[in-house]
């Protein structure tokens, strides 16, 4: 099974920022996502960077890239989305805070899953999960990368760029390597379910 990370948004991408500049979003998901990729590789699972490279690739050209990936594959591959949200458009900071998951409303059960799987992770890691009305641990939305997307896919949102808590905690060492192993631990936990 692969693991293809999407890194989201590139350099060039408006907003996706803290207000104090210290964040940006692009830079934080393409960190991340090596040093998942890194930790993931050395427990013997093949990984692929879906945008290796530091511009914005369109939603289009990541979704081809992806289902080009889990064709080559046999299907078998998942892809995992990284983020971080925002209540605004960086010019502010606000109160919301925490950490969430996302599935396509028509999404496989083993997107649901694998969604599941992360948030338990991020939950147990001791990392505040929003809940989605209804108790569930991740939310169901239309986001075009999940909805494109061939294979399992989740997006998360790596806790919020716009507020103060929250980015002191994801720029920090302790949390840097909270959100990277509660990403390894959900993944491996999910495809040792399989
Ligand atoms: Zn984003």
């Amino acid at each position: 099974m692969k693991v293809i990370l999407d890194n989201g948004h590139g350099r060039d991408t408006a907003g996706k920022r803290s207000p104090d500049g210290r964040l940006r979003e692009y830079a934080y998901a393409r960190e991340m996502a090596r040093k998942i990729a890194q930790d993931l590789k050395r427990q013997g699972i093949d990984v692929s960077l879906l945008v290796p490279e530091d511009t914005d690739v369109p939603l289009k050209e990541r979704v081809e890239r992806a289902n080009r990936i889990y064709a080559e594959t046999g299907k078998q591959a998942i892809l995992v989305s990284i983020h971080v949200n925002a209540a605004g458009n960086g010019s502010t900071w606000f109160s919301a805070r925490g950490w969430s998951v996302f599935v396509d409303p028509a999404a496989s059960q083993d997107s649901e899953r694998l969604a599941t799987s992360i948030a338990e992770a991020a939950g147990n890691i001791g990392l505040t999960v929003r809940m989605e009305t209804g108790g569930r641990n991740y939310w169901v939305s239309s986001l075009y990368i999940c909805k494109h997307t061939n294979c399992p896919a989740v997006l998360t949102e790596n806790l919020f760029q716009d507020n103060r808590e929250d980015v002191d905690y994801l720029l920090s060492d302790a949390g840097k390597q909270a959100i990277v192993r509660l990403h390894v631990k959900g993944i491996i936990d999910y495809l040792n379910s399989l």
